[in-house]
C-alpha cells in the first residue's frame, strides 16, 4: 500500500521544501537551465522515476536562498536558458513558486514552470499569481481519455485540460509534453490528444518523451511494487506512430 502524502499549508512561510537541483539542465525548457525539482506529488503515475519526490519530506529552503543557488550557473544561460521548477509538483507550493520566479523576474531571468496541473483551480488566486510570473509551462498531459488517466495516475485530467484552456486564455506559452506508453493508447485516444492540442492557440510545441524503466529501482528500493513490471521501453516506431495522429508541432527526442 502507498502511504498517503501528508498535504501541507506554507502559507505562513516562504521556505519550499525541495528534492534536488540540476545546475545544467538540458531537457526541462529552452536553453541551459538550473532546475529545481520539488518535492511532494499527489499524483501515482505509474511510470513516475521519481517517486522518492512524492513525499514532503526534503530539504527546506529559502525562495531567496534557491535563487541565490541558481545565479551561480546563470553565465552559461545565455540568450535562452533560464530556470526551471519541476518536480514533484510545483503548484503544490505555489506560493514559494510565486515568490521564486518573482524574485527571477526582477533580474530578467526566464522562468519555466514543469507541471501536471493535477492541483489547479481557476478561482484559486494563488495560481493566477503564479502564472503571471511564468514564461512558459511545461503542461504533462498523460492521457486524454479521463478514465485511463485516473487509472494511470489515480486523477482524471479535468483540472489538467481545464488549466491548458485557462493559459490559452491568458495566453501563457506553453509546451505540451506527454509520455508514450507502448500499448496504452488507442489510435482514436491519440487523434483526440492531438484535436485537444490544435485546439489551443498558445502551444510552441509537443514533447512526446519515450516511457522508460529507469525509475524501477526506485520503487524498489522504496519498498513498492514496480506497477509496469516488465514492460518494454517505447520504441521510436511508437514514437513516430504517435506523433503521426497526434499531429501537432511535435519534437520527437
Ligand atoms: S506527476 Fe510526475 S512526480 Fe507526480 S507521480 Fe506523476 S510522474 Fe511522478
Amino acid at each position: 500500500m502507498l502511504s498517503p502524502v501528508r498535504r501541507m499549508n506554507l502559507s505562513d512561510s516562504m521556505d519550499g521544501i525541495i528534492h534536488s537541483t540540476e545546475s545544467f539542465g538540458a531537457a526541462d525548457g529552452p536553453g541551459i537551465r538550473f532546475v529545481v525539482f520539488m518535492q511532494g506529488c499527489n499524483m501515482r503515475c505509474k511510470f513516475c522515476h521519481n517517486p522518492d519526490s512524492w513525499g514532503f519530506n526534503g530539504e527546506r529552503i529559502s525562495a531567496a536562498e534557491l535563487l541565490q543557488r541558481a545565479l551561480r550557473y546563470s553565465d552559461f544561460w545565455g540568450k535562452n536558458g533560464g530556470i526551471t521548477l519541476s518536480g514533484g509538483e510545483p503548484m503544490l507550493q505555489p506560493e514559494f513558486a510565486a515568490q521564486f520566479f518573482g524574485m527571477a523576474k526582477e533580474k530578467g531571468i526566464h522562468t519555466a514552470l514543469d507541471t501536471s496541473a493535477q492541483p489547479f483551480c481557476s478561482k484559486d488566486e494563488r495560481f493566477a499569481a503564479l502564472f503571471r510570473l511564468t514564461d512558459l509551462v511545461l503542461l504533462d498531459i498523460k492521457h486524454i481519455d479521463s478514465e485511463k488517466h485516473r487509472a494511470l495516475t489515480g486523477f482524471d485530467n479535468k483540472n489538467i485540460l481545464e488549466c491548458a484552456k485557462y493559459l490559452d486564455r491568458r495566453n501563457i506559452p506553453v509546451w505540451i509534453r506527454h509520455v508514450v506508453i507502448p500499448g496504452y493508447e488507442s489510435d482514436s485516444e491519440l487523434l483526440r490528444l492531438g484535436e485537444f492540442i490544435r485546439s489551443l492557440s498558445n502551444v510552441q510545441k509537443t514533447e512526446l518523451l519515450p516511457y522508460h524503466t529507469f525509475g524501477s529501482h526506485k520503487w524498489e528500493a522504496l519498498g513498492m511494487r514496480y506497477p509496469f513490471g516488465s514492460l518494454p521501453p517505447a520504441s521510436r516506431h511508437d514514437i513516430e506512430h504517435a506523433a503521426s495522429l497526434i499531429n501537432s508541432d511535435t519534437y520527437t527526442p
